[in-house]
């Protein structure tokens, strides 16, 4: 059995706003970055691909969540390094807006070994997952983290659905 490596994804709508980036520090987004880092020595975690900037390794950090309906929180489950291309495949929407979804699907087709109908389908149930999931308005559940993050106006690191864009302490451009 070949296995996966890449589950297309995207975010429902209902968290847009207040990404983890937005509601912590720039300094706590740091510690989170590194700490994915070590996790492979700064390769893409995917892929394998190694970035260079001014010599140095660098990566993407993509937040790896846990969307539980039951209880309606939206956990943090991990923190990967990835290169930019493999971390666009779990912001499809964002992918698309910026023209790159044809990256997108290729990236999907090489590593799983799908095919272009293989990964349409995913794509498509990716798209119908964060729709569904975009009806419901999250908890923002931060609370495994408290080596790595502090939230001063929420020392539980939990943050409500109806506080969270009130929690949004700073904008962020790129990959969200
Ligand atoms: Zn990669």
């Amino acid at each position: 059995m070949i296995k996966v490596i890449i589950q297309p994804s995207m975010l429902p709508r209902s968290t847009y706003g207040s990404s983890l980036r937005t509601v912590i520090d720039p300094d706590g987004w740091q510690r989170l970055r590194r700490a994915a880092g070590r996790t492979t020595g700064g390769a893409c975690a995917w892929c394998g691909e190694v970035n260079l900037a001014s010599g140095w390794r660098t990566w993407e950090t993509h937040e790896v969540w846990i969307f539980d309906l039951a209880t309606k929180r939206q956990r943090l489950a991990a923190v990967v390094p990835l290169c930019r291309t493999c971390h666009l495949t779990q912001h499809l929407g964002y992918a698309r807006r910026e023209g790159l979804e044809a990256d997108v699907v290729a990236r999907i087709m090489l590593l799983n070994r799908w095919s272009h109908i293989e990964t349409a389908h995913a794509i498509a149930a990716a798209e119908h997952l964060a729709s569904l999931r975009g009806r419901t308005a999250w908890d923002l559940d931060l609370t495994r983290w408290s080596a790595h993050i502090v939230l001063p106006d929420w020392p539980a690191l939990f943050i409500p659905a109806d506080a969270r864009r009130a929690a949004v302490v700073r904008t962020i451009t790129g990959t969200p």
